[in-house]
């Protein structure tokens, strides 16, 4: 034993290994103190919320964050940030998320909005610092509109996690405020509803000038509906509402329908029947998915049907071709409607005649209204919203306009006459003497 302990001592490579074994054990626990310490701060002082893709506050919180970040970069701006090592990281990486809509005419309308993208970086909402995470699951995809399963992760430290409420409040606050007197579009995304762009301004009630009491009977028709919910319960009837509005193009159908719902507060649900991949299923599944306060607006109906039912339905068996919308599933979706809530649907065609008899029977369609070219009550009424005062001049316009319409056998649609007050719009005169240019 003695000899054993003179040869450690006398032997330096036994100290050194002992003094390397002494140190590597205290990094050991050192190490294992540190990880409990971080572990006991995690659980006590940093706090997380992680929000799922598929849960409404997503896109609320996405955007929240892309204009916390615009307030965030002007305020440095204004002050140098003391805290320089902990100065925010703005994403790098953006991701866009453009909105495209191709209607049944053939015209599209797009909109592009910038969020920030997959990845992570710091950011501060009022005086604390937040670590943001978007994830995205390279597997797995939300069934049921086909976009990857996302996960935002907010991490901070603090105690109280109230901090969070507040940041969802706020969010939901300004997507709400967004959305105040303004108009919301959306459109179909799989199986879903999805907001078009952001809110548009709202078109005012009496900038569509329709054929004498023509928009007056109309929004008395809808509020008159949505008065009487009690009445179709009672009776259990379905508590929805059709109307097709229906007249050659230009005659401001579409901006009738986008003011009504304007003027009563509501949104628009706007479907494509055309887009490809609409089935009977999914079309079924949309209309009882409506988002609350929203018309749904089936544009230029005739466009789907009958044509492609009559080549799907009876022309080719069914399974060579992939599922479509048929006009008895359209039928079917129509009447299928189980929503607690009211229901209106809108739709417009400028062939009445092309429409299946079924389509448009009672219960499907409560209330057919043309909407004509212009009356001569449209086309005085439209000139003077243009020129306001000119009263006599109006009535110079409208003998004008008839003289030639009578001459020609030809109507105009207020449309035309719009373009007609937009290319001259400086000099009224001019758009008296150029008047025969209209039926160019
Ligand atoms: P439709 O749906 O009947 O084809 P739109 O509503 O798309 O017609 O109208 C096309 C354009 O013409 C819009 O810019 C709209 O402002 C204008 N317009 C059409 N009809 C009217 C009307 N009756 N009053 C005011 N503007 C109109």
């Amino acid at each position: 034993m003695e000899f054993a302990k003179k040869l450690i001592e006398s032997n330096p490579l036994f100290n050194a290994g002992i003094g390397l074994g002494v140190l590597g054990f205290g990094a050991a626990i050192f190490r294992k103190g540190m990880s409990q310490t971080y572990k006991i701060l995690q659980k006590k002082y940093i706090i997380s919320m992680e929000i799922p893709s598929k849960d409404p506050s997503f896109p609320w919180v996405l955007d929240f964050l892309s204009k916390n970040e615009l307030k965030n970069k002007m305020l440095k701006k204004n002050k140098s940030n003391f805290l320089f090592k902990l100065k925010p990281l703005p994403p790098n990486k953006l991701s866009v998320n453009t909105d495209f809509i191709k209607r049944e005419n053939g015209s599209t309308s797009h909109s592009f909005n910038l969020n920030p993208g997959i990845g992570s970086y710091f950011s501060q909402y009022n005086g604390k610092y937040f670590f943001v995470e978007r994830t995205r699951e390279a597997k797995m995809i939300d069934l049921k509109n086909g976009s990857p399963w996302e996960t935002l992760t907010l991490t901070t430290l603090s105690m109280d996690k109230d901090i969070f409420l507040n940041i969802l409040e706020d969010a939901k606050k300004e997507a709400s405020l967004n959305e105040t007197g303004k108009l919301v579009l959306y459109t179909s995304w799989g199986v879903d509803w999805k907001q078009f762009g952001l809110p548009k301004r709202k078109r005012n009630f009496d900038s569509v000038v329709l054929d004498n009491n023509i928009a007056e009977n109309l929004l008395m028709d809808v509020k008159n509906f949505l008065k009487n919910g009690s009445w179709y319960f009672k009776r259990g009837i379905p508590y929805r509402r059709g109307y097709l509005l229906h007249g050659p193009p230009g005659s401001g159908k579409t901006s009738f329908i986008q003011a009504l719902a304007g003027e009563l507060d509501y949104n628009i649900c706007l479907l494509n029947l055309s887009e490809r991949g609409m089935t009977d299923d999914k079309l079924a599944h949309l209309l009882n998915q409506v988002p609350p306060r929203s018309f749904v607006l089936l544009e230029d109906i005739d466009a789907a049907f009958p044509a492609r039912s009559e080549a799907t339905e009876n022309t080719t068996p069914k399974s060579m071709h992939p599922p479509l919308l048929t006009l008895s599933g359209l039928l079917n979706a129509l009447d299928g409607v189980q929503s607690s809530e009211e229901r209106i649907i809108f739709m417009t065609t400028n062939h009445l005649s092309k429409l299946d008899a079924a389509l448009i029977r009672p219960g499907r369609v409560d209330v057919k209204q043309l909407i004509d070219n212009v009356t001569d009550y449209q086309i005085k009424k439209l000139f003077l919203k243009f020129f306001e005062n000119e009263e006599e001049k109006s009535k110079i316009f409208l003998s004008k306009i008839k003289e030639i319409m009578l001459k020609c056998n030809k109507t105009l649609s207020a449309a035309q006459l719009q373009g007609h007050f937009v290319l001259f719009k400086d000099n009224v005169d001019e758009v008296i003497e150029n008047v025969d240019k209209l039926f160019d």
